[in-house]
């Protein structure tokens, strides 16, 4: 969706629909969207900057880094952002800090969908993991541990073994 610049209305553009993404577009590898992204946004411009204001939401689904199951991660994110025309780029040493994080539009046109997009991959973990508690595979005999313990974590549990640690930990 491109929103040409020019055109926005004083009294701002409305944005509600769903963006169809590809999963090749998504910075995690093996990622994949179960839904398209939802966004409602409002366009605005105030003289030559574009404010994009609104939330997005989608479900998209990832592979767990330890235990290599694929789980559902909901995207929720709300952004505020500032687009500024890219001849303002050339005299970026002018601007002031708070301009750092702005970003620019060319040819009096932006992006939207490309917009949304970059939003989606922000919110992504760096690790995706189904749970943070998620105690990954087991080495030895590779059973999936949140599908239940495998014998030989059952042996880590030893009750003699148990005994010790309360042992050793009590002494501390
Ligand atoms: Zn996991
Ligand atoms: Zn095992």
């Amino acid at each position: 969706m491109i929103i040409d610049v020019d055109k926005i209305p004083k009294e701002g553009l409305s944005v509600s629909r769903d963006f169809e993404f590809l999963n090749a577009d998504l910075v995690e590898e093996n990622a994949e969207f179960l839904e398209p992204t939802h966004v409602e946004a409002v366009v605005r411009r105030l003289g030559q900057e574009v404010w994009i204001k609104g939330k997005l939401s989608a479900r998209v689904s990832f592979i767990c880094s330890r235990c290599l199951v694929p789980y559902e991660f909901p995207v929720e994110a709300s952004f505020d952002l500032v687009y500024l025309p890219e001849e303002m780029d050339l005299l970026k040493e002018e601007l002031d800090e708070d301009d750092i994080g702005r970003v620019f539009y060319h040819n009096n046109q932006i992006d939207l969908g490309e917009v949304i997009l970059e939003q989606v991959n922000l919110t992504f973990p760096l690790k995706p993991l189904c749970s943070e508690e998620c105690g990954g595979i087991c080495a030895v005999c590779g059973q999936i541990r949140r599908q239940g313990n495998c014998a030989c974590l059952v042996k880590e549990e030893d009750p003699r073994l148990m005994k010790l640690k309360n042992f050793l930990r009590e002494k501390e």
